[in-house]
Protein backbone atom coordinates (compact mmCIF):
# COMPACT_ATOMS: atom_id res chain seq x y z
CA UNK A 1 0.00 0.00 0.00
CA UNK A 2 2.95 2.42 1.41
CA UNK A 3 4.47 1.33 -1.92
CA UNK A 4 2.01 2.24 -4.30
CA UNK A 5 1.45 5.64 -2.94
CA UNK A 6 5.14 6.45 -3.16
CA UNK A 7 5.31 5.40 -6.48
CA UNK A 8 2.17 6.97 -7.63
CA UNK A 9 3.87 10.34 -6.01
CA UNK A 10 7.17 9.46 -8.23
CA UNK A 11 5.69 8.84 -11.07
CA UNK A 12 3.80 12.01 -10.88
CA UNK A 13 6.43 14.03 -9.66
CA UNK A 14 8.47 12.67 -13.17
CA UNK A 15 5.61 13.16 -15.41
CA UNK A 16 5.59 17.23 -14.31
CA UNK A 17 9.26 17.31 -14.83
CA UNK A 18 8.86 15.21 -18.43
CA UNK A 19 5.80 17.93 -19.59
CA UNK A 20 7.91 21.31 -18.29
CA UNK A 21 11.28 20.35 -19.89
CA UNK A 22 9.26 18.70 -23.21
CA UNK A 23 7.51 22.30 -23.58
CA UNK A 24 10.88 24.11 -23.01
CA UNK A 25 11.39 25.96 -26.67
CA UNK A 26 15.44 24.55 -26.78
CA UNK A 27 13.61 20.97 -26.39
CA UNK A 28 11.29 21.64 -29.33
CA UNK A 29 13.71 23.05 -31.43
CA UNK A 30 15.93 20.24 -30.81
CA UNK A 31 12.91 17.89 -31.90
CA UNK A 32 11.87 19.37 -34.70
CA UNK A 33 15.61 19.26 -36.11
CA UNK A 34 15.85 15.78 -35.01
CA UNK A 35 12.86 14.93 -37.02
CA UNK A 36 13.88 16.02 -39.97
CA UNK A 37 16.43 14.34 -40.13
CA UNK A 38 19.29 17.35 -39.09
CA UNK A 39 22.62 16.17 -37.35
CA UNK A 40 23.28 18.54 -34.25
CA UNK A 41 25.74 18.99 -31.57
CA UNK A 42 24.50 20.67 -28.22
CA UNK A 43 26.57 23.11 -26.02
CA UNK A 44 29.61 23.12 -27.85
CA UNK A 45 31.76 24.68 -24.86
CA UNK A 46 35.19 25.22 -27.52
CA UNK A 47 32.56 28.07 -29.40
CA UNK A 48 32.03 31.36 -28.35
CA UNK A 49 28.89 31.52 -26.04
CA UNK A 50 28.50 28.04 -25.36
CA UNK A 51 26.07 28.01 -28.01
CA UNK A 52 22.80 25.63 -27.70
CA UNK A 53 22.50 23.82 -31.38
CA UNK A 54 25.06 23.76 -33.71
CA UNK A 55 24.86 21.84 -36.93
CA UNK A 56 28.14 21.53 -38.21
CA UNK A 57 27.60 19.94 -41.46
CA UNK A 58 25.53 23.10 -42.16
CA UNK A 59 27.89 25.37 -40.83
CA UNK A 60 25.03 26.41 -38.82
CA UNK A 61 24.24 27.92 -35.14
CA UNK A 62 21.03 28.03 -33.72
CA UNK A 63 20.56 30.04 -30.42
CA UNK A 64 16.95 29.72 -28.78
CA UNK A 65 16.49 32.70 -27.04
CA UNK A 66 13.92 33.61 -24.17
CA UNK A 67 11.48 36.25 -25.56
CA UNK A 68 11.81 38.07 -22.23
CA UNK A 69 15.87 37.49 -21.13
CA UNK A 70 16.82 38.76 -24.44
CA UNK A 71 13.61 40.93 -25.20
CA UNK A 72 12.35 40.04 -28.10
CA UNK A 73 11.03 43.31 -29.86
CA UNK A 74 7.57 43.60 -30.05
CA UNK A 75 6.49 40.33 -28.22
CA UNK A 76 3.93 40.28 -25.49
CA UNK A 77 5.99 37.89 -23.42
CA UNK A 78 9.25 40.96 -23.48
CA UNK A 79 7.31 42.97 -21.06
CA UNK A 80 9.31 44.94 -18.96
CA UNK A 81 8.02 43.94 -15.24
CA UNK A 82 6.68 46.76 -13.22
CA UNK A 83 8.75 46.29 -10.77
CA UNK A 84 13.03 47.02 -10.26
CA UNK A 85 12.72 48.04 -13.92
CA UNK A 86 16.50 49.80 -13.04
CA UNK A 87 16.93 46.17 -12.08
CA UNK A 88 15.64 44.74 -15.58
CA UNK A 89 16.82 46.89 -18.21
CA UNK A 90 20.79 46.72 -16.86
CA UNK A 91 20.34 43.07 -17.18
CA UNK A 92 18.63 42.91 -20.50
CA UNK A 93 21.23 45.50 -21.55
CA UNK A 94 23.74 43.17 -20.59
CA UNK A 95 22.12 39.97 -22.31
CA UNK A 96 21.70 41.74 -25.46
CA UNK A 97 25.49 43.32 -25.49
CA UNK A 98 26.47 39.59 -24.65
CA UNK A 99 24.61 38.31 -27.37
CA UNK A 100 25.48 41.27 -30.04
CA UNK A 101 29.39 40.25 -29.67
CA UNK A 102 28.92 36.35 -29.40
CA UNK A 103 26.78 36.86 -32.58
CA UNK A 104 30.02 38.54 -33.81
CA UNK A 105 32.13 36.41 -32.91
CA UNK A 106 30.58 33.26 -34.24
CA UNK A 107 30.12 34.68 -37.84
CA UNK A 108 33.79 36.12 -37.53
CA UNK A 109 34.73 32.59 -37.06
CA UNK A 110 32.48 31.51 -40.23
CA UNK A 111 29.39 30.49 -38.53
CA UNK A 112 25.62 31.36 -39.67
CA UNK A 113 23.99 32.19 -36.53
CA UNK A 114 19.84 31.66 -36.71
CA UNK A 115 18.04 32.90 -33.55
CA UNK A 116 14.78 30.77 -32.86
CA UNK A 117 12.53 32.79 -30.21
CA UNK A 118 10.97 31.12 -27.68
CA UNK A 119 7.40 32.07 -29.25
CA UNK A 120 7.97 30.95 -32.64
CA UNK A 121 9.50 27.57 -31.18
CA UNK A 122 6.01 26.81 -29.61
CA UNK A 123 4.71 27.57 -33.59
CA UNK A 124 3.43 24.18 -34.97
CA UNK A 125 5.05 25.45 -38.21
CA UNK A 126 8.66 25.44 -36.37
CA UNK A 127 9.75 22.44 -38.70
CA UNK A 128 8.24 23.95 -41.66
CA UNK A 129 10.92 27.28 -40.83
CA UNK A 130 13.69 25.43 -40.07
CA UNK A 131 13.24 23.21 -42.90
CA UNK A 132 13.47 26.24 -45.26
CA UNK A 133 15.95 28.17 -43.67
CA UNK A 134 18.56 25.47 -43.44
CA UNK A 135 17.52 23.73 -46.44
CA UNK A 136 19.20 20.86 -47.63
CA UNK A 137 19.31 17.96 -45.29
CA UNK A 138 22.42 15.68 -46.07
CA UNK A 139 21.50 12.29 -46.46
CA UNK A 140 22.41 9.89 -43.73
CA UNK A 141 24.21 7.29 -45.80
CA UNK A 142 28.19 6.74 -44.50
CA UNK A 143 27.70 9.19 -41.36
CA UNK A 144 27.96 7.64 -37.89
CA UNK A 145 26.41 8.56 -34.96
CA UNK A 146 29.19 9.55 -33.01
CA UNK A 147 30.72 11.78 -35.66
CA UNK A 148 27.53 14.47 -35.20
CA UNK A 149 25.54 13.45 -32.08
CA UNK A 150 21.77 13.88 -32.38
CA UNK A 151 20.92 14.00 -28.50
CA UNK A 152 17.18 15.06 -28.15
ZN1 LIG B 1 8.72 36.31 -28.62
Amino acid sequence: MTKNVLDDVARRKMMAQFRSKDTKPEVMVRRALHRLGYRFRLHRRDLPGTPDIVLPRHRTIILVHGCFWHQHNGCRDARMPRTRQDYWSAKFQRNSERDVKITAALTALGWRVLVVWECDARKPDLATYLASVLGHVPSRAGHTEDEETAAV
